[in-house]
């Protein structure tokens, strides 16, 4: 069994033979992933890749949570519902969200 610190899924492991010929598992910390737009799934731009707490984001409509195709798309969306050209039954669930959000602001 191995041992509880090595039990977490944020630990990688790699499977490596010894000189000795025994099977061994080396276990490595997995590097933090990029964040991705909760929309499309694509992979945000301008957002540097290492840090935590502290990583840099934009500060835009939506930074850090949607890429900027779909921050126009929802911007676009949000005005023809308050213009009553369209109505929020017709927008696809995952960007009725952040329709909404724009709009209690
Ligand atoms: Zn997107």
């Amino acid at each position: 069994m191995p041992k509880p610190m090595h039990r977490s899924r944020s630990m990688k492991r790699l499977k490596r033979v010894t000189r000795t010929g025994k099977n061994v598992i080396h276990y490595r910390r997995a590097k933090p992933s990029m964040p991705h737009c909760a929309i499309c799934g694509s992979e945000l731009n301008g957002i540097s890749s290492s840090g935590g707490r502290t990583r840099r984001t934009n500060s835009r409509k939506f930074g850090g949570v949607l890429c900027g195709g779909c921050t126009a798309n929802v911007i676009k969306l949000g005005s023809r519902v308050e213009n009553g050209e369209m109505k929020l039954d017709e927008i696809s669930i995952r960007q009725k969200a952040y329709v909404l959000q724009l709009l209690a602001h």
